[in-house]
């Protein structure tokens, strides 16, 4: 009985990341004969975790397949982000397709009024998608470590429990709910749906306000003592005489944000350093002389910091997002260049593969999301017929 629940958890997983597959396939894949298949997939469609599309001729021999799909009223689960000026919450059901999603910029620099926002905005989904709600996932920026933000210096937020941007409710109870760091959030997505599926060791780098990242092998992330693993940001790849919030200095993040930006163009330090850096890549994107010789110097900056990383870490595969895909997306031979020139000759024979994320500024979204579906396919199978 166990192992068939077991075989029922890893069907949902599958079809969670290959929607549209069929019995043959789910077969196949499970190592399983294509009765106990059959068996595992009639479970699911009775309990609304799953359902078949229409039959179409193109399995094997001609026989009709159906696709195995998302249940119209299946589980789902909520994402939310919290930015250095907005936040976003959304509704994705199983397969990762997006049902509903509002935000707004914050409405005040202190954590109670936005937690209060998205707690609002979540217990609005969970009326307008009755009971089919099974779990809550929050990234934000800065080190995350048992649902509390710790320290955001981009935020000015410290020791804030970020579980409770989640209402009370028996849809939400208390192991459905997780909150992360945004880089490693977006670095999950990478490596569960994006471009570091199949890679041995990704390293994904997520510039926003701060630089983070994580480190996945064979898709798992390496969490580190405390969870807390991939402040890249931190590494001492910038200008020694320069300090950073974090109480360091010479900070990489520190050659790369929007005080970068204005430093190379001459400008005095931006009061949106987020902003500031979108704008120049705007103008970059135009033609300006002057926002294009910023961008080539802080792309240089980001790729001789990704060939120490390489140099250390021996990754195959480097994904970039949130502004650090539009700085490499901008520049991409800059980038390119300065990797290649800071790596070691051993690594040159074997470069990794250096691309933007497939999911740009939602990267931390989806990967919330993608989390709380990795903890939640034993609890979908437990409560089969309790609804
Ligand atoms: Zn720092």
């Amino acid at each position: 009985m166990s192992n068939r629940r077991n075989l029922g958890s890893e069907l949902l997983r599958l079809t969670h990341l290959r929607p549209g597959l069929t019995r043959a396939d789910a077969a196949r894949e499970l190592g399983t004969g294509t009765g106990t298949t059959a068996e595992i997939v009639v479970r699911l469609l009775a309990d609304h975790l799953l359902s078949e599309g229409e039959a179409s001729s193109e399995g094997r021999r001609g026989r009709p397949t159906r696709p195995l799909l998302p249940h119209p009223d299946g589980p789902l689960v909520l994402a939310a982000e919290i930015t250095h000026e907005d936040w976003r919450l959304r509704v994705v059901e199983l397969g990762g397709a997006t049902l509903a999603e509002v935000g707004a910029p914050h409405p005040s620099h202190s954590p109670d009024p936005v937690l209060t926002a998205v707690r609002a905005a979540a217990r609005t989904m969970l009326r307008r998608f009755p009971r089919r709600v099974r779990g809550a996932g929050l990234a934000a920026p800065g080190v995350v470590r048992d649902g509390h933000l710790l320290e955001a210096p981009l935020l000015g937020w410290r020791d804030v429990d970020l579980r409770t941007a989640w209402p009370r409710s028996p849809d939400l109870p208390a192991e459905a709910v997780l909150a992360g760091n945004d880089a490693r959030c977006a670095a999950t997505a990478e490596s569960v749906r994006g471009r570091a599926v199949g890679a041995r060791l990704a390293l994904h780098l997520h510039l926003d306000a701060g630089l983070g990242g994580a480190l996945t092998t064979d898709g798992e992330l390496v969490d580190g003592a405390h969870g807390s693993a991939g402040e890249f940001g931190h590494l001492p790849f910038g200008d020694p005489a320069r300090s950073c919030g974090c109480g360091a200095r010479g900070c990489w993040g520190t050659a790369l944000d929007g005080a970068a930006f204005a430093r190379s163009l001459q400008q005095d330090e931006p009061h949106d350093p987020v902003a500031f850096s979108h704008r120049v890549l705007d103008r970059a994107r135009r033609g300006d002389v002057e926002a294009l010789r910023a961008v080539a110097e802080i792309a240089t900056n980001l790729g001789r910091g990704i060939a120490g990383l390489v140099n250390a870490l021996d990754a195959d595969l480097v994904t970039v997002g949130g502004l650090a895909a539009r700085l490499h997306d901008a520049a991409p031979d800059t980038v390119r260049a300065a990797l290649e020139e800071g790596s070691m000759t051993l690594r040159r024979s074997t470069p990794p593969v250096l691309t933007s994320g497939a999911f740009g500024a939602d990267g931390p979204l989806v990967g919330a999301a993608e989390l709380v579906w990795s903890r939640s396919w034993k609890r979908l199978e437990r409560s089969r017929g309790a609804g």
